[in-house]
């Protein structure tokens, strides 16, 4: 079996992986039965103050991600926790730091599956909106997962682009560029299944070249999206420089 994909090397050599194949690995590792592993559970000033469960694991490997180490090492970081326990620990938390928003964050929410959707029917018992940050690479792989997140009244999605084009996605995610349709495919999804959402982008330019914000825009238009396009800047987390840095991106000058 290949090696566990972890951050991009170009001193290395790193081989672009399957994302749908390392979803799977990586459930293998952070999903037991319905629980899945975590490292922490905090509020924070981001949408103006939420709750968040900081979880493990993900299927991209983003060279501009933020997230800590437990993205490339999810062995070695987090414990199990029961949907049960992470809903308690998020709205513990909320209701102490007064906020009103919960999510999950620190990898791909959307992995395990059980679990997830298992926080979410906890979380319609109370009065908080979920926001479900998401790459949209399961969103976009599976339809039934949209249509499943339409019963949930107060989640709303934002989904994550990477990318414009095959070659963007390949070169910053990690994954083979064909599967940079997956999160336009997500927006299908979504819109399809009535799902409330919005759409992100990691279009900085020092990361994505005018060419492909373009491509970026039309592949919008091609999935009917017109609404607001929340375009996101690359900050200088301690993660962000060094896994930048190990792919061979200065962007910093
Ligand atoms: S930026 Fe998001 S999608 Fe990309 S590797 Fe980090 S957690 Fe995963």
């Amino acid at each position: 079996m290949e090696e566990y994909p972890r951050y991009i090397s170009i001193s290395k050599g790193f081989k672009p992986f399957d994302p749908l194949e390392l979803a799977k690995r990586t459930e293998e590792i952070v999903c037991h039965n319905s629980s899945r592993k975590y490292t922490a559970f905090y509020c924070t000033g981001v949408y103006r103050g939420i709750s968040t469960a900081y979880t493990v694991g993900c299927p991209l490997r983003c060279v501009f991600c933020w997230v800590s180490f437990s993205r490339d090492f999810p062995k070695e970081y987090g414990e199990f926790y029961t949907p049960e326990k992470v809903f308690e620990n998020l709205v513990s938390n909320a209701r102490k730091s007064k906020v009103k928003s919960l999510r999950i964050s620190g990898g791909e929410p959307t992995l395990c599956r059980a679990h997830l959707l298992k926080v979410l029917d906890l979380v319609t018992s109370v009065d908080f909106l979920f926001i479900l940050e998401s790459s949209g690479i399961l969103l976009g792989h599976d339809p039934s997962y949209a249509k499943a997140l339409k019963k949930y009244p107060n989640i709303y999605v934002r989904i994550s682009l990477k990318a414009g084009t095959a070659e963007g996605f390949q070169r910053r995610t990690g994954a083979i560029g064909d599967y940079y349709k997956l999160p336009f495919q997500a927006i299908k999804n979504l819109k399809r299944a009535g799902v409330s959402f919005h759409v992100a982008s990691m279009s900085d330019p020092r990361l994505m070249p005018v060419s492909e914000r373009r491509e970026m825009f039309k592949n919008l238009r091609d999935v009917d999206y017109w609404d607001y396009l929340e375009e996101e800047t690359c900050d200088p987390y301690d993660t962000s420089i060094i896994r930048l840095e190990k792919a061979g991106f200065d962007i910093w000058k």
